[in-house]
């Protein structure tokens, strides 16, 4: 099938690359120039496991091509998916210009029948929106779709390859034809497609997020008060997740949840809700609490040096969102460094693949280091924000012997506490005293 892709980012490169893998003719549409220029040569400009070697044998076989060329694309193709960000907006509502954007130029290239399918992240009402939109600028016929994705950053091409489940809202069957016809190869062991009508898969990607970022600021609100009541949080989460009916994801208390998702669109579902005058207090907590437990976080810090920070210096390691990303969208790491930042504090960070995105973000106002040893060099404290592998098990002698005082403030839990202390570091965790 000849399939168009627009919008060339974490979600429409996996997309674009896995559906070329599967045998389709794919050629992926973005307007940023600079981004088509690197994928031309070849060059992935994020990082995301597997998916430079897909890219590039998809490339070779001729399955996948890029093009700013949005008229050219839409016209060679008869399926079209939307993947363009979908920011927050200044009044926490998803921004929807590039998806306006996108099926205004969709419109206008039309030359036959296509299904457009909204992949991008979109509130309820959308697709209607973006139907009446094409619907005004062209004559010919066509279905929009709402196929939201779930792909987790950091696992995208076998996500998207294995899915849990596609969810289809369509309300024309030639549309839902072509877009089975679409994913069957992905689904051979068993159909895990869920058909539905528009509205209630635009919601569902809205109600799933906003679940798990739920799930994720619960435990870190149970966590807060173990440490309080000197409960340790970890023996809490294995004590809670055997119950088969809570599961055992997404109940580590950290730093909170970052991303390019969950934050906007926990914001977007609230906006929602207040907009159709529906209460939507749980999923407003979930945002207060996640906010909340990058405070904490800083609180311990500040009170560990008497509320002095001026000088002090922090080894930071890890500074994308989550592991095996690039990432830093909303990522607890830009709070905490930025506000240590304002406190008089120096920064010296690592991360194993987020350097080029933090020198964007901090530029000259923190030092970047070549690895976590370097990172860790006469530093006051060293601040462990994001879980990668490389940083469970360092060798903590050397790290101690390399820092001006053996201090550790664990965003993610990853250490044994009794180990670290026989060390003689001071640590501090999540939950845990
Ligand atoms: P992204 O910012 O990485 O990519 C968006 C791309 O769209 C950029 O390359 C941008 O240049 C391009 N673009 C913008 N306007 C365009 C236009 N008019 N024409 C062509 N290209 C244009 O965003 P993303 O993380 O891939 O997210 C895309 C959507 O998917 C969002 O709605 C997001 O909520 C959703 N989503 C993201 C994830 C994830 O893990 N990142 C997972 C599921 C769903």
């Amino acid at each position: 099938m000849k399939i168009t892709v627009i919008g060339t980012g974490y979600v429409g490169l996996v997309v674009g690359a896995c559906l070329a893998d599967m045998g389709n003719s794919v050629i992926c549409v973005d307007n940023n120039e600079e981004k088509l220029k690197q994928l031309e040569q070849g060059i992935i400009p994020i990082y995301e496991p597997g998916l430079e070697e897909l890219v590039k044998a998809n490339v070779h076989e001729n399955r996948l091509s890029f093009t700013s060329d949005i008229d050219f694309a839409v016209k060679e193709s008869q399926v079209c998916f939307i993947a363009v960000g979908t920011p927050q907006g200044e009044d926490g509502s998803a921004d929807l210009q590039y998806v306006f954007n996108v099926a205004a130029s969709i419109a206008k290239s039309m030359n036959g029948y296509k299904v457009i399918v909204d992949k991008s992240t979109v509130p309820v009402g959308t697709a209607e929106k973006v139907t009446a939109l094409i619907a005004k600028n062209t004559s010919f016929d066509f279905d929009v779709v709402s196929n939201p994705e779930f792909l987790k950053q950091g696992n995208a091409v076998d996500d998207f390859l294995s899915p849990d489940r596609v969810i289809i809202g369509s309300n024309s069957d030639k549309a839902t034809q072509i877009m089975q016809e679409i994913y069957s190869p992905f689904l051979r062991t068993a159909n895990r497609i869920i058909l539905m009508d528009v509205k209630s898969a635009e919601m569902t990607k809205y109600a799933a997020n906003s679940f798990l970022a739920t799930k994720i600021s619960f435990m870190n609100e149970v966590a807060n008060l173990c440490e309080k009541v000197g409960a340790n949080a970890e023996m809490v989460r294995v004590g809670m997740s055997t119950d088969s009916r809570i599961g055992n994801k997404f109940l580590f208390p950290g730093l909170g949840y970052g991303g390019s998702c969950f934050p906007k669109d926990v914001k977007a579902l609230i906006k929602t809700g207040n907009e159709f005058g529906c209460d939507m207090s749980i999923i407003a907590a979930a945002d207060k609490t996640n906010k909340l437990q990058r405070k904490l976080f800083l609180e311990k810090i500040s009170k560990h040096f008497n509320a002095d920070l001026s000088g002090k210096k922090f080894a930071v390691w890890g500074l994308a969102f989550k592991p095996k990303t690039n990432d830093m969208r909303e990522a607890p790491s830009i709070t905490i460094i930025e506000d240590l930042l304002s406190k008089g504090a120096k920064i010296k960070a690592f991360d194993p693949k987020a350097m080029e995105t933090a020198k964007f973000i901090f530029k000259d106002k923190i030092e970047y280091s070549k690895n976590s040893y370097d990172t860790v060099v006469d530093a006051d404290a060293l601040l462990l924000l994001t879980e990668w592998n490389e940083f469970r098990r360092p060798d903590f002698e050397k790290v101690k012997s390399l820092m001006k005082t053996p201090v550790i403030f664990d965003g993610r839990n990853q250490y044994n506490a009794e180990r670290i202390h026989e060390k003689g570091f001071t640590y501090y965790q999540i939950g845990k005293i």
